[in-house]
């Protein structure tokens, strides 16, 4: 695999289960649920940079007291994953994933995807499509849907745009980007060496 990028060796992330355990995980890309059916992570774990996991709890905190929880799908994500999901991508759904030549947020631990949990049973909440559609359906301004769907997706992105760290992404309705995210370098370590 050859790129112009350079990629840091040293990094701040941290496991989102480990500094705060309660966080649900559904971790899509270490599974075949996801948008090209095979599993890419060894383990289903999240990873971000310190900063902006510590933001994540409080926002999690602050949804308890209406009854949700978020339910992260994906946090860092190694460039090499984010290169084979371009390379898999037909040229007209390619808006829906990163340019491996400029890199993602989520190679630098700097975005998170995520969407919202019942407290109370336990099922994730239904938006105006689901993870990884790759529709205008998932357009964070899609006017589609019923009532309650555009309701709880608004919901959720003003929960995370309250706090002014987080941004939502205009073609995805689940991806949120850190306010400082580039300030983080591009890395390549597979889950096994952030250990
Ligand atoms: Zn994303």
């Amino acid at each position: 695999m050859s790129s112009n990028i350079t990629f840091s060796k040293t990094h701040n992330l941290v496991e989102l289960g480990k500094i705060y355990p309660t966080l649900k995980l559904d971790i899509r890309y270490a599974t075949k649920n996801n948008f090209l059916g095979r599993p890419f992570y060894k383990e289903a774990k999240a990873f971000l940079q310190e900063e902006i996991a510590y933001a994540l709890s409080g926002i999690d905190e602050d949804l308890k007291k209406d009854g949700y929880g978020l339910l992260i799908f994906d946090g860092y994500r190694p460039w090499s994953v984010t290169k084979i999901f371009w390379d898999e991508t037909i040229p007209e759904k390619r808006k829906f994933v990163a340019d491996p030549e400029k890199g993602s947020n989520h190679n630098r631990g700097s975005a998170v995807d995520l969407s919202l949990y019942d407290l109370k049973t336990g099922k994730e909440i239904n938006m105006t499509c689901g993870f990884d559609e790759f529709s205008e359906r998932a357009y964070s301004n899609y006017t589609g849907g019923t009532l309650e769907e555009k309701k709880m997706r608004d919901y959720l992105i003003s929960k995370m745009e309250k706090s002014r760290l987080f941004k939502v992404n205009a073609y995805e309705w689940w991806h949120f980007d850190y306010i400082d995210c580039e300030k983080y370098p591009l890395l390549d370590l597979t889950f096994e060496e952030i250990l």
